[in-house]
């Protein structure tokens, strides 16, 4: 690990420390589009657990078959006591297999840990999505509350959101700097780090994403552009391949990183007002269901801003929403002459030979 990124990778595999070591209430959150700022406004830590990386066997028994792995490596985790202090779990409703996840955890754990199941609006452009979320955030805030024996101000809240915003908009800082060239530090190091960010108390986590900022610089490229595209880019030792091949990652739109740093970056106003505004008005992604706004061109424009010759795209297996949108996405970037390749993958298994084979394959055509 790079010696100026100032985070303890051993949080990944043994989450249990985090509350320990922040000294608040742990939150376990599943990605994506938690209102993580309610349950910083009460008090408590958002963890954001994104890909834990392990075997599985515990959770196999108690979860069907077609849950993907992110919420089997979750469940394993929690059954295994890999979440020992943690108070409680938040989870958005984003499609079928979080939603298993809340009722399997709650029986596999037996109650230990309240669980908060939100039901997003998968369509954020109907008319009644407005109302139905204010209903959904406001019960949402209530739980916790609840949960946690605390009240949520509308101060404390709005403190919340600025300093997430302030740490969304220092992570795409750092994001967009790939677009450059390769980083001093390598894609696999720029994951981990974003993942430790959310992690941490928001505005601890921004204020070392900005110290660390003006040290990490891009280089001359030397090989092709790659963007990534998916949930998490796991196994993680498969970025190490795509930089051994001679290409360098110039940019993402994977719900680990770019995705979870979507605006809107309002600050002003009332507190619950912005939270709703933001969930209406994220960017394009596989779990939300926009008909004005096309994930197609935004992947387009992606590829554009950062100048990648060509996509690869993640899909862990199980994974219905982004394999839904995996064919669209591929006939547009055909009808752009983009290259691209998927690789099907699983937290459960760290092996990526195959996959590592097809991606080579993809960096040698360019
Ligand atoms: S969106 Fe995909 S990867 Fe994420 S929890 Fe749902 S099925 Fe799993």
């Amino acid at each position: 690990m790079t010696a100026f990124l100032p985070f303890d990778r051993s949080l990944f595999e043994h989450p249990a420390k985090i509350a320990q070591i922040f000294n608040k209430p742990a939150i376990g959150v599943l990605p994506l589009h938690f209102p993580i700022e309610l349950i910083e406004a009460a008090g408590a830590l958002p963890v954001e657990v994104f890909g834990i990386q392990a075997p599985v066997s515990t959770s196999d028994r108690l979860a069907p078959p077609f849950i993907c792995s992110l919420v089997k490596t979750f469940l394993e985790t929690a059954m295994t006591g890999g979440f020992e202090g943690f108070k409680g779990f938040a989870i958005a409703n984003i499609c079928d297999s979080c939603q298993n996840a809340a009722g399997t955890l709650h029986y596999a754990t037996q109650g230990r840990f309240f669980t908060v199941l939100m039901n997003l609006s998968m369509h954020p452009e109907a008319q009644s999505a407005k109302e139905f979320l204010r209903h959904v955030v406001l019960n949402v805030k209530e739980a916790l509350e609840q949960g946690l024996n605390t009240n949520i101000t509308d101060g404390k809240l709005s403190h919340a959101i600025r300093e997430t915003v302030r740490l969304r908009l220092a992570l795409r800082k750092l994001l967009e700097k790939r677009a450059l060239g390769p980083l001093n530090i390598s894609t696999r190091e720029v994951i981990d780090f974003v993942r430790s960010c959310w992690m941490m108390p928001r505005s601890q986590a921004a204020d070392m994403v900005e110290s660390v900022l003006p040290r990490i610089q891009p280089q001359s490229p030397s090989g092709p552009g790659v963007l990534l595209s998916g949930i998490v880019p796991a196994p993680y030792g498969l970025l190490d391949e795509i930089e051994k091949a001679g290409a360098f990652i110039c940019g993402d739109d994977l719900g680990i990183s770019w995705r979870n740093t979507s605006g809107p970056y309002d600050t002003e106003g009332d507190p619950i007002d912005l939270l709703i505004n933001r969930l209406l008005n994220l960017e394009p992604c596989s779990t939300l269901h926009f008909q004005r706004k096309d994930r197609g061109d935004h992947l387009l424009e992606r590829v554009k801003q950062t100048g990648a010759k060509a996509v690869v795209f993640f899909r862990l297996k199980f994974c219905d929403p982004e394999a839904f949108d995996h064919p669209y996405l591929k006939s547009r970037l055909d009808a752009e002459n983009i290259p691209s390749q998927m690789v099907e993958t699983d937290l459960r298994d760290a092996s990526f030979q195959g996959a590592a084979t097809r991606i080579t394959a993809l960096i040698e055509s360019l």
